[in-house]
């Protein structure tokens, strides 16, 4: 995986709440993780308390490799978040490791992206404690 340097904390930044403060450290550490039930093993994303399925609370972190299709895309021209430089794209990620969810981030291919299209994700770092799940094309 590349990664791709962006200015330090010019902008807004994501702000980790009690479900997700442990998502953005593993990806920190350029790990991404979802999170499966521990009363039924569902896979879940993005990080919440409860599992969608059964309702039941809590479960474990398991990292998965960063694949999916591309869902959709915006192309953004206006500056907000980490984009870069405007206009950018920004993708919606069907992932591959839990069927019916979905993941956004930066556009990182040298092209607008396909719909369908296989992706991988990049790990762009911005600083020490955040580091953003872009994605690019697959191969
Ligand atoms: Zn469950």
């Amino acid at each position: 995986m590349s990664e791709r340097p962006l200015p330090a904390r010019g902008r807004p930044a994501p702000v980790p709440d009690r479900d997700s403060a442990a998502w953005w450290e593993r990806l920190a550490r350029h790990e991404f993780a979802v999170q499966r039930c521990g009363s039924c093993g569902a896979a879940r994303f993005p990080p919440r308390a409860f599992c969608p399925e059964c309702r039941g609370e809590g479960g474990d972190w398991e990292p998965v490799e960063p694949v999916g299709t591309v869902e959709s895309w915006i192309v953004n021209h206006q500056a907000f978040g980490f984009g870069g430089a405007e206009p950018y794209v920004v993708v919606m990620v069907r992932l591959a490791a839990v069927p019916g969810c979905f993941a956004y981030g930066n556009w990182r291919g040298d092209r607008e992206p396909r719909g369908g299209e296989a992706v991988l994700g990049v790990y762009t770092r911005v600083d020490q404690e955040l580091s953003l799940l872009d994605w690019r094309p697959a191969g």
